[in-house]
């Protein structure tokens, strides 16, 4: 390893690894205004900007940008009394189930006709306060 000779103000300091006098730089062991000889050399010459430490790493790109969150699925309906925005609303059929099956047993096509009657007559109705006054819109 390169062994290099500091001096100041005429007096030799000592001497050092070559690897560490950027280090001394920094730490103000050595400075550049100090002389540093080193074998090979004919004079010796003020350190200057010689060994300047490394100049710092740029900073690392920055992290891939976060993933952007997935929009909410939008609120279907909207109630139009009490306001209340939800995708989901209280289905309400007239007639009632029980009523379905018996006629199914019955006469499979009136059972049919009751389903159709049921499934046409549905109602949406709000949650929260059971107004059937609900929008469809998508928002
Ligand atoms: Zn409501």
């Amino acid at each position: 390893m390169v062994q290099v000779h500091i001096a100041r103000s005429g007096v030799q300091l000592g001497k050092y690894p070559e690897a560490d006098i950027p280090v001394l730089i920094g730490a103000g062991t050595v400075r550049r205004t100090d002389h540093y000889w080193k074998k090979g050399m004919a004079y010796w010459l003020v350190i200057g900007r010689t060994y300047d430490p490394p100049a710092a790493a740029p900073p690392l790109p920055a992290a891939s940008a976060k993933p952007v969150p997935k929009p909410m699925r939008p609120l279907r309906y909207e109630c139009l009394r009490c306001g209340h925005k939800a995708n989901t609303v209280r289905e309400e059929k007239p007639g009632n189930f029980l009523m379905e099956i018996c006629t199914w047993l019955a006469n499979p096509f009136v059972g049919g006709l009751y389903t159709i009657t049921r499934e046409a007559g549905k109602k949406a109705l709000c949650v929260n306060c059971g107004s059937e006054h609900m929008t469809e819109e998508v928002w």
